[in-house]
C-alpha cells in the first residue's frame, strides 16, 4: 500500500497542529499544508511595535487546560512561558469607570460583599443575585445562552453588567445569543451539577487556587513563539502559502481532488482548518445539509489598535490589567488592554512610554471597519482621553484588521456542528472540519481540535 496522503487546508493554529501531529505520527503518511495566504499562523500574528515583537491578535493562552501546554511540551518551549504580571481590571459601566470587584469568574461573582461596594450592580440587583443561593437549580441541561443561563440564576443586572462585559468582549458577541456550552463550558458544567452557581464557582475557584497555576500563558517574543515552532518542526510536510483551495472534487477510485489557482493536489484524507463560512462551499456539492449548517454561522470583525503614549502624560494610574466597556455604554471602544502592566516588557527600555492595545467591534457593531485607520485611532484615542485622563498625544499606532474573525457560537452549536459532521461522515470520509469556527475559539481549543482531526485521520487509515 502506498503511503496516504493528507492535505491540511489552512495554517492557522488548528491546521498547523494537525499538520503537525499527522507528520510525527507511529504510523507514516504524507502531509501537505495549504495555505491562501502569505504567511502561516491565521489569526496569530507577532510583529514589532517601537523595536518590541508585540502580538496584533492573540497574545495568551489559558494555562488551566492542557491542550497547548502539552503540545509547548512536545515542542520543547514550555519552559518559555510568561504569565502576566498584573492583576484586575475595570469596567465603563453606567457611564463611568469602575473596578471590578475581586473574586469574579467570568464575570459571575462568587462574593457577593465584594460587589457591593463597586457600584456596577444595584442593591437590588444583588439581592435578586444572591437568590441563587437559595433557588432550586431546575435546569433542563439543554445548551441555553450564557445571558439567559445567568439571568435565570442572578438576574440581569449580574448578568448584564459584570458578565456580557467580560464574556461579550472576550468573544465579540452580545452574550444573550451565545452558547455557554461552548463559551463558558465551565460555567455551564456548574450550573449542571451544581445547585448555586455561587457556591459551585466558589468550590471551582478554590480547586484553581489550591494548583497555584497562573490564568495565562504567554512567550516574551509574542505569541508566533507558538507558530514559528511549530513550523520549523514541519520539515518532511509540502507548505504551499498563497494556495487558496477553492473546490474540493471526489476522485472516481477513491480519495479527493483539490483545486487551487496553481493546480490541483489529490488527497486520501482532507483536514478542513479554515472557517466554516469556507468549508461550506468546499462540501456543498456532495453534503448540502452539513454545508447550510456551515455557512449559517456568522462572524463578528474586530481591529485591534496597538496605541503608545507618554506615561507622564496620564492622570490615572492604571493599576490593573485593562478595561471592558459594556454594550449599552455607545462607546466604540469594547476593551483596552493595558499592556505594559500586563507585559511589562513591551515598553522595551524606556520607563516613560505605555503601550495599550484597544479593540473595537462586536457582533452587530462594524463601525470600526467602517472608519480608516487614521479615523479609528483618533477616535479611539479621544475616548481612552476621556476615561483614563490623557493630556498628551498618541506617540505610535498600528492597526490590526480582523474581519469575520470571531465566529458566534449561538446555542445549540455544538449539536448542529456534530450534525454537520455526521453527514460528513457519510458523504465524505475521511474529511475533517476543525477550528474555532467549530469547537472553541481559545487557542488551547483549536490545538485540541487540531489534534482531534490528526488522531481520527490516523486512526482510519490503520483501520483501512
Ligand atoms: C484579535 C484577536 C485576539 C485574540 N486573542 C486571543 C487570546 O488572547 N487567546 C486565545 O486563546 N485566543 C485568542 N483569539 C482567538 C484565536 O486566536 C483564534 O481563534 C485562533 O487563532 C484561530 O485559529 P484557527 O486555526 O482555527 O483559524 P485561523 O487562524 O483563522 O486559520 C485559518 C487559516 O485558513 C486559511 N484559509 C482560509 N481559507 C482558505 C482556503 N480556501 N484555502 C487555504 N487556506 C485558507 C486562512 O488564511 C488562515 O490562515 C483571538 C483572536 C483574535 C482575532
Amino acid at each position: 500500500m502506498t503511503t496516504p496522503h493528507v492535505v491540511v487546508v489552512g495554517a492557522g493554529i488548528s491546521g498547523l497542529t494537525a499538520a503537525y501531529r499527522l507528520s510525527t505520527a507511529d504510523a507514516p503518511c504524507r502531509v501537505s499544508l495549504v495555505e491562501a495566504s502569505n504567511r502561516l499562523g491565521g489569526k496569530i500574528a507577532t510583529t514589532p511595535f517601537g523595536g518590541v515583537m508585540i502580538d496584533e491578535g492573540a497574545d495568551a493562552f489559558l494555562a488551566r487546560v492542557p491542550d497547548a501546554i502539552d503540545l509547548c511540551r512536545d515542542l520543547g518551549i514550555d519552559t518559555n512561558f510568561i504569565s502576566p504580571s498584573s492583576k484586575g481590571a475595570y469596567v465603563v459601566s453606567r457611564g463611568k469607570l469602575r473596578r471590578l470587584p475581586d473574586g469574579l469568574m467570568l464575570g459571575v461573582p462568587t462574593q457577593l460583599r465584594q460587589v457591593v461596594t463597586s457600584g456596577i450592580v444595584s442593591p437590588l440587583g444583588l439581592l435578586r443575585a444572591g437568590l441563587d443561593l437559595v433557588k432550586p437549580n431546575n435546569w433542563d441541561g439543554e445548551d441555553e445562552s450564557v445571558g439567559d443561563l445567568i439571568t435565570r440564576r442572578m438576574g440581569s443586572e449580574v448578568a448584564e453588567r459584570l458578565v456580557d462585559p467580560l464574556v461579550g468582549s472576550i468573544s465579540a458577541s452580545d452574550t444573550f445569543n451565545l452558547s455557554a456550552q461552548l463559551a463558558t463550558p465551565q460555567i455551564a458544567e456548574v450550573a449542571r451539577n451544581h445547585r448555586s452557581l455561587i457556591r459551585g464557582l466558589r468550590q471551582l475557584q478554590k480547586e484553581r487556587e489550591a494548583t497555584n497555576l497562573p490564568l495565562f500563558y504567554g512567550f516574551r517574543g509574542g505569541m508566533s513563539v507558538l507558530v514559528d515552532r511549530l513550523a520549523a518542526e514541519l520539515t518532511a510536510v509540502d507548505i504551499r502559502t498563497n494556495s487558496e483551495v477553492n473546490a474540493i472534487e471526489v476522485r472516481p477510485g477513491g480519495g479527493y481532488r483539490l483545486a487551487t489557482p496553481s493546480g490541483s493536489i489529490d488527497a486520501d484524507a482532507v483536514v478542513i482548518a479554515a472557517p466554516a463560512r469556507i468549508a461550506a462551499p468546499l462540501v456543498a456539492p456532495y453534503a448540502a445539509g452539513a454545508s447550510q449548517i456551515l455557512a449559517d454561522v456568522e462572524y463578528a470583525s474586530v481591529s485591534l489598535v496597538t496605541m503608545a503614549f507618554r506615561s507622564s502624560d496620564i492622570g490615572n494610574d492604571l493599576d490593573g490589567s485593562g478595561l471592558l466597556v459594556a454594550p449599552d455604554e455607545d462607546m466604540l471602544m469594547t476593551a483596552a488592554s493595558f499592556g505594559h502592566r500586563k507585559w511589562p516588557h513591551w515598553t522595551g527600555d524606556n520607563d516613560d512610554r505605555i503601550v495599550m492595545r484597544v479593540s473595537a467591534g462586536r457582533f452587530g457593531d462594524d463601525r470600526a471597519m467602517h472608519l480608516d485607520d487614521d479615523e479609528l485611532v483618533e477616535s479611539l484615542a479621544n475616548e481612552l482621553a476621556g476615561l483614563l485622563d490623557i493630556e498628551g498625544p498618541v506617540l505610535e499606532w498600528r492597526v490590526s484588521r480582523w474581519p469575520l474573525s470571531f465566529p458566534q457560537y449561538r446555542p445549540g452549536h455544538s449539536d448542529r456542528i456534530a450534525l454537520a459532521e455526521s453527514e460528513l461522515v457519510a458523504t465524505l470520509p475521511g474529511i475533517e472540519l476543525t477550528g474555532s469556527s467549530y469547537r472553541g475559539v481559545g487557542i488551547p481549543a483549536c490545538i485540541r481540535q487540531g489534534n482531534e482531526a490528526a488522531a481520527r485521520i490516523v486512526e482510519r487509515f490503520a483501520s483501512a
